[in-house]
């Protein structure tokens, strides 16, 4: 069933596990994300970012593509709709309207009056109609699907300010993560993190988490990281899992004999991530 981002956070901010978020690319990252998370019993958050949405065929294409799926296959499991670094109020208001139950609207951009502004149009549109929203103080480094930056970090007094001014549901505070590769081990901030949590109270949003040590993921959850967003890791086990095909039928013109381990590679490490944030077995969110 879809639900809205803040009945699966709550209960995970509360008991201190964090709800996976995973990007998708296609149809078969959908159906892969799904069947993993129905396996591990663990409610999911399935996001596109803005700028694959029109390759993936558009906000409604992806939403009839998650529903019809979600009914085909009988996932009984908590699944949240949710827009990843959505570039301007109109997409976000777009994913809204086709059905989407979660928006980031990133506007890390701006100086924060305007990201301020902008951030509470997004959020006072959404909820209105039952939909929640995540919105982002600082820079996370990187790139990731073509969002470059440089690492930027969040600060207190403007993460305060953007949470009070637009009563967003969840906070991406960047605390130095990084988007794609990371050079060397990651330094996050955990003393900063610690501060903005026991100031804005709300459950934060780790972007960037592939290649993120498993003592420092776990560090950051308990300092309220509530969802933890993967993209990196699925598509490098997709792409591996594609080449070992090729390589293993090199005469095959059959696409199946070649995209299916691949999306046997995307359950894998929806799985392991599902269980690494220990979301696995939390499926019931209503008490
Ligand atoms: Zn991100």
């Amino acid at each position: 069933m879809l639900v809205t981002l803040n009945e699966v956070l709550q209960k995970a901010h509360t008991e201190k596990y964090a709800v996976g978020q995973f990007n998708i690319n296609g149809l078969s990252w959908i159906h892969a994300i799904l069947i993993a998370a129905e396996k591990e019993q663990a409610p999911v958050i399935i996001a596109s970012s803005d700028r694959m949405v029109d390759f993936l065929g558009g906000f409604q294409t992806i939403t009839a593509m998650v529903k019809n799926l979600i009914a085909e296959h009988q996932i009984t499991i908590p699944v949240v709709l949710h827009l990843d670094h959505g570039l301007t109020v109109e997409r976000c208001k777009q994913a809204v309207d086709a059905g989407y139950t979660s928006v980031m609207f990133d506007g890390s951009k701006y100086p924060i009056a305007e990201n301020i502004r902008l951030t509470k149009e997004v959020t006072d549109y959404a909820h209105a109609r039952g939909v929640d929203v995540e919105a982002e103080v600082g820079t996370v480094g990187g790139n990731e699907d073509g969002i470059i930056g440089n690492i930027n970090y969040a600060s207190l007094e403007e993460c305060v300010a953007l949470v009070q001014a637009t009563n967003i549901d969840a906070l991406a505070a960047a605390l130095g993560s990084v988007h794609g590769n990371y050079q060397g081990e990651p330094v996050l901030g955990f003393q900063e993190m610690a501060a903005i949590q026991e100031a804005v109270s709300i459950p934060l949003v780790l972007h960037g988490a592939s290649g993120i040590p498993k003592h420092q993921i776990d560090h950051a959850i308990t300092l309220g990281h509530a969802k933890i967003n993967v993209n990196t890791e699925s598509n490098k086990a997709w792409l591996a899992a594609i080449r070992h095909a090729l390589k293993a039928n090199p005469t095959t013109h059959e696409p199946q004999v070649i995209l299916e381990p691949a999306r046997e590679a995307i359950i894998q490490t929806v799985q392991s991530k599902i269980r690494e944030f220990g979301s696995a077995g939390k499926a019931t969110i209503h008490a």
